[in-house]
């Protein structure tokens, strides 16, 4: 639920995640001595060394090489050869707005001096960066929360859907819907059996692509709007989804995502003793709505 929508949650935050982002934002407001009065208490009733707190990059340590530090960029057995302790500050290799050459004759040294050639010092103050740039609360929740891989179903679950399409399509893509094979699963006694056909096992592969209510529901719309896919070589969920995200047009996204609901809403009037509704009503019905969503008519498609 917690993970951001591309990442296939719901784009809710960790209530954690924020809570480290604000100590973030009072860490920085201090660091940087804002104009603020519990920062100006806090440092003259804590942190009565100033030096102490101004954090000038050293030179071993702090990543100045474009991202590296000094060590990783020419090794250990060199570097420290140069004579520097690890408090050593950058600023006492930089004499009068340039490299202080002279720690550098050695020829040992020389992949340094040539590196330090290509790497202007700029004359300006120090100034703290966060991620390359300006710090914000936004970054600092970007910087501690976890991430995951992209899910290839985000791009179909969101847009202009209906919420309740993009709940359901969400649950559907973590195999998490109650279908009869997930309940036995949790230890619920049921007839597997799917309720569209009453022949098969009601998983969700079943339900949504390889039950005849499905593939009938799914060719209805490709005779209806013109699409060239073959049904007959798509078995799995995931297959479907392939197919339907590599469509240009987002109508054609949302439609899956509407239509993996239709199916779910028909299985359930039928489960709980509903008279059934045909597949072409089923189908027209979603397909309608869409249309409704996009403000688009079958003229405007085919
Ligand atoms: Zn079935």
């Amino acid at each position: 639920m917690c993970r951001s929508k591309t990442e296939g949650g719901l784009g809710i935050r960790k209530l954690k995640d924020l809570q480290v982002a604000a100590y973030y934002v009072l860490a920085w407001d201090f660091l940087l001595s804002k104009d603020r009065l519990w920062v100006s208490w806090f440092q003259n009733r804590y942190a009565l060394r100033p030096s102490y707190w101004n954090a000038v990059p050293k030179v071993l340590t702090d990543p100045w090489c474009e991202g590296e530090t000094l060590l990783q960029k020419f090794g250990h057995r060199r570097v420290r050869r140069l004579g520097f302790s690890w408090s050593s500050l950058l600023s006492s290799i930089i004499i009068d707005g340039g490299w202080n050459f002279d720690l550098l004759q050695d020829e040992i040294f020389r992949p340094i001096k040539d590196y330090l050639h290509t790497l202007p010092v700029h004359a300006r103050p120090d100034k703290f960066l966060w991620d390359g740039g300006d710090f914000n609360f936004k970054k600092a929740w970007k910087g501690c929360r976890t991430t995951y891989p992209e899910a290839l179903w985000s791009s179909v679950c969101w847009g202009k859907a209906r919420p309740r399409w993009s709940i359901h399509g969400l649950l559907l893509f973590q195999d998490r819907l109650p279908t009869m094979y997930n309940l036995q699963k949790r230890k619920v006694q049921l007839a597997p059996k799917c309720s569209n056909c009453l022949q098969q096992i009601d998983t969700k592969d079943h339900v949504f692509v390889q039950c005849p209510f499905a593939m009938n529901f799914w060719s209805w719309l490709k005779d209806t709007l013109g699409w060239t896919v073959d049904f007959s070589s798509i078995f799995i969920v995931e297959d479907l989804l392939l197919w339907f995200s590599s469509q240009t047009s987002t109508m054609i996204k949302t439609l899956l995502i509407g239509g993996f609901w239709s199916i779910w809403q028909e299985r359930n009037r039928r489960l709980h003793g509903h008279s059934p509704t045909s597949t072409s009503e089923v189908a027209r019905n979603i397909l309608f709505e869409v249309f409704d969503v996009y403000n688009v008519s079958l003229k405007d498609i085919i």
